[in-house]
């Protein structure tokens, strides 16, 4: 079995989430990859929307994909969302043999370091890096240190083990799609379409939701 996470705050669900997720499914030859939603990010604010929308967000977002799927095991957790115990629970559902990945676009790795026991999230899963053709950034120190001799040249030694690897990749379709632009751009009453599911946006727009003058949470 290849699993991957993405976890997320899906603030909302675009389509560099969901292009990526379909990429590294073929990239990757994985049987699917979990969209986990965060009920409340440790190193962010609080989000715009309610944790049930950003979930039904992504299921409309997601739709029938093969290969894709939408995971609320964050949002019944009590506490802060880390994705340690996430991994943990999926490593327990299948076994120490899976080939267990947790996703993450660049972004989001160059602050893995801060991230609560980043140690045991090796332990758990390989980490693969995807691209961001907006978030180009050296790596500090700390993260380094971090990485140091887990990096793999290609798919098939990161997937020798279980776990404890590292690969950085660069995604066919690449996208400057950012869920904070959408939200500026819905604030503004500017267009979104085409930079999510035409679903993802239809419900937004009935629901009134990342409207200034409306409280979604
Ligand atoms: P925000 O702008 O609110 O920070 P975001 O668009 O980065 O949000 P998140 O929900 O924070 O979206 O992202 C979840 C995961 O998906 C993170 O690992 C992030 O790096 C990755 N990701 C987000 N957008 C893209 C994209 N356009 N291409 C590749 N990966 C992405």
């Amino acid at each position: 079995m290849r699993l991957a996470m993405l976890g997320g705050t899906f603030d909302p669900v675009h389509l560099g989430h969901l292009r990526s997720a379909v990429e590294l499914h073929e990239a990757l030859a994985l049987d699917r990859v979990h969209l986990i939603p965060a009920k409340a990010p440790p190193l962010r604010g609080e989000p715009s929307v309610a944790p049930s929308q950003r979930l039904a967000l992504l299921r409309l977002g997601i739709g029938d994909t093969p290969g894709l799927v939408a995971d609320d095991r964050e949002l019944s957790r009590v506490g802060p969302s880390y994705s340690a115990d996430t991994l943990a629970s999926l490593r327990e559902e299948w076994g120490d043999g899976a080939r267990l990945v947790m996703a993450l676009g660049h972004d989001a790795f160059l602050r893995l370091a801060e991230w609560h026991s980043p140690q045991r999230l090796f332990e758990l899963a390989h980490l693969v890096v995807v691209d961001r053709p907006d978030h180009q950034a050296a790596l500090p120190a700390a993260l380094r240190e971090l990485i140091a001799g887990r990096e793999s040249e290609d798919v098939e030694s990161l997937m020798a083990r279980p776990a404890g690897g590292l690969l950085r990749l660069r995604l066919p379709s690449r996208m400057a799609i950012s869920a904070t632009a959408l939200r500026e751009r819905l604030a503004d009453g500017r267009s979104i379409r085409y930079l999510l599911p035409e679903a993802v946006e239809r419900h937004i727009i009935a629901n009134g939701l990342y409207r200034p003058d409306r409280d979604c949470t």
